[in-house]
């Protein structure tokens, strides 16, 4: 029960951050939420809540009991609490009340190969509240390099928010402006993740030398490092192998960054973690190449977390095969979705612990934006959707075939971020709760 409580406290604990930005419900005074849902309790809604005679489910344990809140805050879960009469009663018997879920990675409103994602704040997390997600975490872009420049333009695209948001910084070049910023970001802004590209040469990539001095930095800063594990000089080969072939469609895109240059780089990347001795976090882990490295890592004591997407887990690479190019590439991400057997390979390794947690890396075109590459695969925007499938298709692959508990669910949608990051600084708070059918 401690840790139940811990963890709701964590979870809904309204967090007002030093910068101004205010809670909003701009969800429910916008009139789409859903009238059933239980999420987008209005301004005007009691300040007082009693969900009755559910399953209360955390990471680590299931009971039925009351949960009460005031305020916003959880301040008792137990069974049979008794309550005065204004406070508005919810029955959730026969249901589980857990915790929102939290994706780890998206791309709302990121300015990106020429083109904008098509959901922005408001619209990708409308979609997450929906699917059940009550925060995410997204990756600021720096502006011309610069990370004080970025952080300031995504407070801006954040305004529109109608949910708990955190910030991982990008990394996308390296210098002594970018290594100080790093530090500004840390102490001054909350944001204690970076993310560095192995891939996307001539836009984002940074060499090893300056993956070394990332990553140095991150140490020193008690921050955690991220990378986007592909070979990126190798892809740029593949690419080029392609297009020579006179294959120009989606399936390219998959065919010329195998699973090899994913494999290659979360290798090397857990290398070089290694030799500065810091920890690692190895996002949208698509591959068994991958994943091996990190069960290879993770068994020999090192501190490397191996995050899975939803796309990755769920699909397999034959919608890339489609002889329709607007089916096609949708399908179109980075790393690419896998062949078969590759899906169900994370899924074990999710279910064994070796990987840890799922995002989504929602990063969405329309397919007027997706033909930008009608003759070109590699113009097709990179990106797929997911915020708002991601908790039941973990839900639907995982839980109902048997793979993991209903509380290993909880851990790997929601708790196990907070274990990584602690304390999330930078978090707008708009509250909800989860109630699912039993
Ligand atoms: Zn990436
Ligand atoms: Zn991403």
């Amino acid at each position: 029960m401690a840790h139940f409580l811990t963890y709701l406290l964590l979870s809904f604990l309204i967090i007002y951050d030093s910068l101004g930005l205010s809670q909003s419900n701009q969800f429910c005074d916008a009139g789409v939420g859903y009238p059933e849902s239980t999420c987008g309790f209005s301004s005007s809604s009691s300040s007082k809540l009693l969900i009755k005679g559910g399953t209360v489910l955390n990471a680590h344990q299931q009971e039925v009991a009351d949960v009460y809140v005031e305020d916003g805050i959880i301040v008792a879960v137990k069974p049979n609490i008794k309550v005065d009469e204004d406070v508005t009663l919810l029955d959730a018997t026969g249901k589980y009340v857990m915790p929102g879920g939290i994706d780890p990675h998206t791309h709302l409103a990121m300015e990106f190969m020429g083109t904008e994602t098509i959901d922005d704040f408001f619209s990708g997390q409308a979609a997450a509240l929906a699917g059940g997600t009550t925060m995410h975490i997204d990756f600021v872009i720096p502006v011309n390099g610069s990370l004080v420049a970025g952080f300031e333009a995504y407070k801006k695209k954040a305004k529109k928010s109608c949910m708990n948001y955190g910030f991982h910084m990008a990394i996308t070049k390296w210098d002594e402006s970018v290594s100080r910023e790093m530090e500004i970001m840390v102490k001054e802004k909350g944001i204690n993740s970076f993310k560095f590209f192995m891939a996307y040469k001539g836009s984002l990539m940074i060499s090893d030398e300056l993956l070394l001095q990332g990553l140095e930095r991150c140490k020193s800063l008690g921050a955690l490092a991220m990378v986007h594990a592909e070979n990126g000089d190798a892809v740029f080969e593949g690419q080029k192998r392609m297009i020579d072939l006179g294959i120009t469609g989606p399936e390219g895109h998959a065919l010329s960054r195998p699973p090899v240059l994913e494999g290659e780089a979360t290798a090397r990347a857990i290398r070089l973690a290694k030799f500065v001795n810091t920890p690692l976090y190895v996002v949208h882990v698509m591959s068994i190449d991958a994943m091996e490295e990190i069960a290879r890592a993770r068994k020999s004591g090192q501190k490397v977390i191996g995050e899975p997407v939803v796309s990755g887990l769920v699909l397999n690479d034959s919608g890339l095969w489609d002889p329709d190019f607007v089916t096609a590439a949708k399908y179109v991400m980075s790393p690419p979705i896998r062949e078969s057997g590759h899906d169900k390979a994370l899924q074990a390794a999710l279910s064994t612990g070796v990987l840890q947690l799922v995002g989504t890396d929602h990063c969405t075109f329309n397919s007027t934006q997706k033909a930008f590459g009608i003759d070109d695969f590699r113009k097709i925007p990179n990106g797929v959707n997911g915020i708002e499938e991601r908790m039941h298709l973990v839900w639907d692959t995982m839980v109902e075939s048997g793979q993991i508990s209903v509380t290993d669910f909880v851990r790997i949608t929601s708790t196990e971020w907070y274990d990584f990051i602690g304390t999330v600084l930078f978090i707008v708070t708009f509250f909800c709760f989860q109630i699912y059918s039993l």
